[in-house]
């Protein structure tokens, strides 16, 4: 256990996100300076409240660092070929360089047509099959954007990742999968522990890295960590405390950070990064877009 001088540090996402941001902002005086103007469309269907509050955040960072959003709402009435159209549309228009659809959609539409229907090289979530693979073997793809911050993270707080031990709890497409392997590519050793696994707590402690994606309150304590351990808390979860309503990760941070060498805290670690990386992937689309004549 660490005494109460030494407990873990605070990973500040927020921070290290705006350093990210700062980072995009240059990028986009760099394209505008050659006559690109990065611009993010991003489409939302029907009136998920959850939904409409990460929109307007997207759009507001978006606008912050200087890049065009186009929004596009839909009623959660619209049929899954008006979407098609929405999404064929934004792909032929040579002024959009990325394409976000809200998720998730409504459940008489496809989720899987929807992503699949995005024209890979505007896919700045990274969810289509053609960047998914791409990521897979190593290429240069548009890679999603959570794992993505996770492992700035993880880069700015431990430096060079090669040869320690990584460990992945969740096996989700859009966290857990990317996430173990871009560790991977970062010359870790990656276990990937989720809700099969025997004996989870004991695999978890031979991490140097552990890396929660699971969204269940709390669910990791100090007893899962070996002393320290480098913990980024992806989940949010919203549960009721006698003072109202609270977001908390799915690691108990007052336990883990008896143990753990750094963390990130729930909210203000790996959140603010998942936008920083969406306009990260926009400027990197359209810096690689054909230029319009
Ligand atoms: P998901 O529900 O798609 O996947 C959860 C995974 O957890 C599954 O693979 C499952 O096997 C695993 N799991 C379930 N119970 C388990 C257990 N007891 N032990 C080990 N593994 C277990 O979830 P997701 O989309 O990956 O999201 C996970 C959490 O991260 C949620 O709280 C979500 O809100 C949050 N999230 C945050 C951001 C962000 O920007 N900070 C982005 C995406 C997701």
């Amino acid at each position: 256990m660490n005494s109460p001088a030494t407990l873990a540090r605070d990973i500040d996402g927020k921070a290290i996100a705006a350093t990210v941001l700062g980072e995009v902002a240059e990028q986009v005086r760099e394209l505008t300076a050659q006559g690109i103007h990065p611009a993010l469309a991003v489409v939302l269907v029907g009136d998920n409240p959850a939904s409409q509050v990460y929109v307007r955040n997207k759009i507001l960072r978006a606008g912050e660092a200087g890049i065009v959003s186009i929004e596009r709402r839909l009623p959660s009435t619209c049929s899954q070929q008006e979407l098609l159209e929405v999404i064929a549309m934004l792909n032929a228009d040579p002024g959009v360089h990325g394409i976000l659809v809200q998720l998730p959609v409504p459940a008489h539409i496809d989720e899987a047509a929807v992503i699949h229907a995005i024209d890979p090289a505007k896919d700045v979530d990274g969810f289509h099959r053609e960047n998914v693979g791409g990521l897979v073997q190593g290429q240069d793809v548009l890679t999603p954007c959570t794992p993505s911050g996770c492992m700035r993270l993880l880069e700015e707080t431990c430096g060079d990742l090669s040869g320690k031990h990584a460990v992945v709890i969740g096996r989700s497409n859009i966290v857990g999968k990317p996430m173990a392997t871009l560790l991977l590519q970062a010359h870790c050793s990656v276990s990937i522990v989720h809700s099969r696994s025997v004996d989870a707590p004991a695999l978890c402690r031979l991490a140097d890295i552990v890396v929660v994606a699971v969204g269940k309150p709390k669910l990791i304590d100090a007893s899962w960590l070996k002393p320290g351990a480098v913990v980024i808390d992806v989940g949010i979860n919203r549960i009721d405390t006698p003072h109202g309503p609270k977001l908390v990760g799915d690691v108990d941070y007052n336990s883990a950070r008896l143990v753990a060498s750094a963390i990130t805290p729930v909210p203000g670690g790996v959140g603010p990064m998942t936008i920083a990386y969406l306009l990260k992937n926009t400027v990197l689309a359209a810096s690689k877009a054909p230029r319009i004549a």
